[in-house]
Parts: C-alpha cells; sequence; structure tokens
C-alpha cells in the first residue's frame, strides 16, 4: 500500500523527523509513502501552518536525501510531495514556486474560507456565523477552484469542511456530482484521507457518498493518512481500502514526476 501524506515536524503543528516517519512505513509494511509537508502559505505569515519559506529548500533535500537512502535499502520507495494551499488570486505565484522543484505529487487543499482557517480548532466559533448550506456551498465552490487552478495533482481531504461533524441533514448529493465532474474535467484525484476517522466527524475524507460521486465521474482514487505523529503512518488503511472497494474503486493511483501510475487496489 502507498501513504502520499505525511507531514514532519518541519510544519510546526507535527512532531517526528523523517526518519521516524520512514521507519514507521517499514513497520507498517506500506510499499511507498510520499512527504507532503505544507507549502509556505503565500496569503498569510501564520507559521503554525506551515514552514517559513526560507525552509522549502531544505525540506526538499531532506526529502530527496531521505528517498535516496530508501532507495538503497530497497524496502520502500520515498517520493518528494507536499501540500499546497489554494490561495485565489495566487494562482501563478503558487505555479512558480511548485516548478521550482521536482515534485512527485502536489496535494491541493483548501484549509481557509477568506481568512477562516476553519480546520483549526481554536477557530471553532467561525461556524456560528455560517448557515451550513451556504459553508458547504462556498467551501466546495473553493475546492471547485483548485481543481481547476491546474496546481494539483490530488485534492486532499475533499470534504475537510466536515472536520467538526458540522453536516446537512442529508448528504447533499447534487452538489457532490458537480464536484465531482470538476475533478475528472481537471484531470485531478481524489484523495482517502484516514486522518477524519481520528476527528469528531468520524470518517474518512471524503464521505462515502461523496467518493460514490468521484467513482461514478471516474476520478482516480490515491490514498494518504495525512499523518502529523510517526504512528500515524498507514492509519486505517485497511478501513479505507474497503471504503474504495465498496464505492467500486478496483485501482488507485500513485505518481512520478507528477505523472500518475496506476496501481492495484
Ligand atoms: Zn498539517
Ligand atoms: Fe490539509
Ligand atoms: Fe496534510
Ligand atoms: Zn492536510
Amino acid at each position: 500500500m502507498i501513504d502520499l501524506h505525511l507531514h514532519t515536524r518541519r510544519c510546526r503543528h507535527a512532531s517526528g523527523s523523517l526518519w521516524e516517519y520512514v521507519s514507521s512505513a517499514l513497520d507498517a509494511g506500506l510499499a511507498e509513502v510520499a512527504f507532503s509537508d505544507h507549502l509556505p502559505l503565500l496569503h498569510s505569515d501564520d507559521h503554525d501552518y506551515a514552514m517559513p519559506m526560507e525552509e522549502l529548500p531544505q525540506y526538499v533535500a531532506d526529502v530527496q536525501e531521505a528517498a535516496e537512502s530508501a532507495a538503497q535499502s530497497g524496502r520502500v520507495t520515498v517520493l518528494l510531495g507536499i501540500e499546497a494551499d489554494h490561495a485565489r488570486g495566487r494562482e501563478d505565484e503558487t505555479r512558480r514556486l511548485l516548478a521550482s522543484y521536482d515534485f512527485d505529487v502536489v496535494l491541493g487543499s483548501v484549509h481557509f474560507i477568506e481568512s477562516w482557517a476553519f480546520d483549526d480548532p481554536r477557530l471553532k466559533d467561525g461556524y456560528d456565523t455560517w448557515g451550513v448550506r451556504d459553508l458547504y456551498e462556498t467551501y466546495f465552490s473553493h475546492v471547485v477552484d483548485a481543481a481547476r487552478s491546474g496546481l494539483f495533482d490530488v485534492m486532499a481531504h475533499l470534504d475537510l469542511v466536515k472536520k467538526f461533524d458540522v453536516r446537512l441533514p442529508e448528504e447533499p448529493v447534487g452538489l457532490y456530482e458537480g464536484v465531482a465532474a470538476e475533478l475528472a474535467g481537471a484531470g485531478v484525484a481524489v484523495e482517502v484521507n484516514t486522518a477524519g476517522w481520528r476527528k469528531p466527524c468520524a470518517e474518512a475524507y471524503p464521505s462515502e457518498a461523496l467518493l460514490r460521486a468521484c467513482r461514478r465521474a471516474h476520478v482516480p482514487a490515491t490514498l494518504g493518512s495525512d499523518a502529523h505523529e510517526p504512528g500515524h503512518v498507514g492509519y486505517r488503511f485497511e478501513d479505507a481500502r474497503a471504503l474504495l472497494a465498496r464505492c467500486g474503486y478496483q485501482e488507485i493511483v500513485t505518481f512520478r514526476r507528477r505523472e500518475p501510475r496506476r496501481m492495484e487496489l
């Protein structure tokens, strides 16, 4: 199995070194992992969320070094990934930054609605000012913009807006169909992100209804734990596999230099 979504202590809100994550990946018997620390934010100076810009070259060098020694051991493949926020109006800057390095995979994320970091537990009060339908529509409009930007290979935690279990009375299947069609049209994969099982929403991102919509639209799927500590590597992957299979997926994709590669589920 593959885990394309690992953070390290470099992002300031995760613990563990690269080596500890690689060693967890070996323990979990994974074939392949990608580090995907948060790209420095272009629209905010807050360093609780991402590494500062001056550290990006060292991050890349460290992952490449880990990838080389892992390749020598022949036991696990380590890929150079990054998780990048979609910052509206900053697309060109983001594109230039991403093009400066040979990333294997770029995960696209929406962690902000305007300046509100809606998945930050310290900012949960923000939900009080929204109607849930309006919140979901606004969030997913950002996701669609992100997919259309062409900046990303994968959309990470596709329905992160449900993190604190703020839900509509029924799954908005019509909205999901539209989102899935946009991902398919943009050639962006969906990530099954098992971190949701560690959060109040208590299910993977995306929900089964959203993943089914992705499958119907022929959106390729990939897999990540969004590990923020070494023990999270490969977290609940058997459940993720079962979810993917239930939704009709028979294969998943990994990436090399931003080109998808299919593999059996
Ligand atoms: Zn993080
Ligand atoms: Fe994220
Ligand atoms: Fe992440
Ligand atoms: Zn994430």
